[in-house]
């Protein structure tokens, strides 16, 4: 369309002008031969040479124009029109002529070209044609001026005429143009409907529909998008599991506390002792009850202010020795002995109650799952851009199978064994999180019967939003 445009506004004017300058010149050439014609008939003294006078009106019929013939005193001696015959012309371009200059003008009012050129006496023109003067210097030899009109009329109308037919053109080339994109678009865009319309469907009621692939776009974005369905189902199956988790933690000892009540009540005279020791239990549930509540507390808030990290340089071997030191009455009462092995000072950026939290859990499990008589060691090293600690124990070690799943909410590889030592299935789950948010990494290692091994490395800074290699 565009260039269209531009050819109907730029082109056919200027394709237009060149064909009156075209015709303006072959005037020119015309009315040269018939000036050297009548300076050498005498056609100014005597018009009647009758294949002169049957040239002139020939010529102006062909232009649809008229000739005039003038002679020196700007008297017309010929006028083609039958008009100005013996009338005396002053006109600009008449005495322009008469003074020796050619000239040519078009007036696009009245729609014809005038030419008027100059009628040299022979001699003049011998002199001309050898000397190559020029005759515009020097009006001596001008003996008449020869005037030709021409009607620029049918110029026009083929001008007209090619406007027109560029304008219908660009019209049915539009049209065309617009049909072939409005076929195109919905061509392409069929694809991206249907894909809406499965969406739409599967919003509205759970169904996929038709659905085929078309292009490598629609195909991409398809499976991107069942790749982003697949692990929304995964977060609403795991968020399921999460709430039927926690309402089953929460209930368990709420049912051990009734149980133990309604025995209480239901046991007029009992002895004392069994009020004591159902009291204990009783306790005991609560206990249990409180430290799941406080798990998922802590789960809770970090999910939620994982962007919000206190974070600050601190000395890893002092923070560490600190933990082992309130660690080790827990250590002592199941006899196990805590050993804490640095390689060297180590400065670290981390939120430091969290921090402190996670190894805690760490240390404490390798404390809980272990036998009288064994070991928690802790190692401490780093390099220049990671800080690796290292908690190994001398326990019971976690089964193969389980391992893929002791970071999973409330996972315990042996239920009634953790509920006994009180733990809560949340504690590894808590490190996970912890270690995630300082985008760090963690990894286990057991040998079942033989102990466990869990390696964290972490970033010596901690960068907001950093991505840190495997280990
Ligand atoms: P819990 O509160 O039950 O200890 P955790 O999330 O801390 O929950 O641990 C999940 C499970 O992984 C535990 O129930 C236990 O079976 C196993 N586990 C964790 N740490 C150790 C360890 N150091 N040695 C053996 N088993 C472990």
């Amino acid at each position: 369309m565009g260039p269209g445009v531009c050819f109907c506004a730029f082109m056919l004017p200027i394709d237009r002008q060149r064909s009156i300058d075209t015709n303006v010149t072959r005037m020119m050439s015309q009315a040269q031969v018939i000036t050297n014609q009548i300076a050498s008939t005498g056609y100014l003294d005597n018009q009647s040479v009758d294949f002169l006078n049957a040239e002139l009106v020939a010529l102006s019929n062909a232009y649809s124009g008229r000739v005039m013939v003038i002679d020196s005193t700007l008297k017309v001696v010929k006028d083609t029109y039958d008009i100005d015959d013996g009338k005396y012309v002053v006109w600009d371009n008449v005495v322009s002529a008469a003074k020796g200059q050619s000239a040519s003008y078009h007036d696009k009012y009245s729609k014809c070209i005038t030419v008027t050129i100059p009628i040299l006496s022979l001699s003049k023109k011998e002199n001309i044609d050898n000397d190559d003067t020029d005759v515009s210097s020097d009006n001596s030899g001008v003996i008449g001026v020869l005037l030709l009109t021409r009607s620029t009329e049918d110029i026009d109308q083929e001008f007209e005429f090619q406007r027109n037919l560029f304008g219908e053109m660009l019209i049915i080339a539009g049209m065309l143009a617009f049909a072939i994109a409005l076929f195109f678009s919905n061509r392409y865009t069929h694809p991206f409907r249907l894909f809406k319309r499965r969406v739409h469907n599967l919003k509205e009621n759970g169904k996929e529909g038709e659905w085929k692939k078309f292009y490598t776009e629609d195909g991409d974005i398809s499976d991107e998008f069942d790749g982003y369905r697949e692990r929304a189902v995964a977060m609403e199956d795991a968020r399921q599991a999460f709430v039927s988790n926690v309402s089953h933690e929460l209930k368990t000892p709420l049912a051990s506390i009734k149980v133990l009540a309604d025995s209480l009540n239901g046991s007029d005279g009992a002895p004392i002792e069994m009020y004591k020791e159902f009291m204990k239990d009783i306790t005991l549930e609560i206990d249990r009850e409180t430290n799941v509540i406080n798990d998922l507390l802590s789960l809770v808030r970090m999910d939620r202010s994982g962007a919000t990290l206190n974070i600050a340089q601190i000395h890893m071997n002092d923070m560490i020795e600190d933990l082992l030191r309130r660690l080790k009455p827990l250590a002592e009462k199941q006899g196990v002995e805590l050993v804490l092995e640095s390689f060297r000072p180590v400065l670290c950026e981390v939120d430091e109650v969290k921090f402190t939290l996670a190894l805690m859990n760490l240390v404490e499990n390798g404390i809980k799952y272990n036998h009288d008589g064994g070991y928690v060691h802790v190692t401490l090293n780093a390099d220049k851009q990671y800080c690796f600690i290292r908690v190994e124990d001398s326990g019971i070690g976690i089964p193969e199978d389980s391992i893929g799943h002791v970071f999973e909410r409330f996972y315990r590889v042996d239920k009634s064994h953790s509920r006994e030592i009180g733990g809560t299935g949340l504690g590894l789950a808590i490190v996970a999180d912890v270690i995630s948010l300082h985008k760090g990494e963690i990894k286990v290692s057991s040998v079942l019967g033989e102990g466990s091994f869990f390696d964290i490395r972490l970033p010596l800074k901690y960068v907001a939003g950093g991505v840190n290699d495997e280990i």
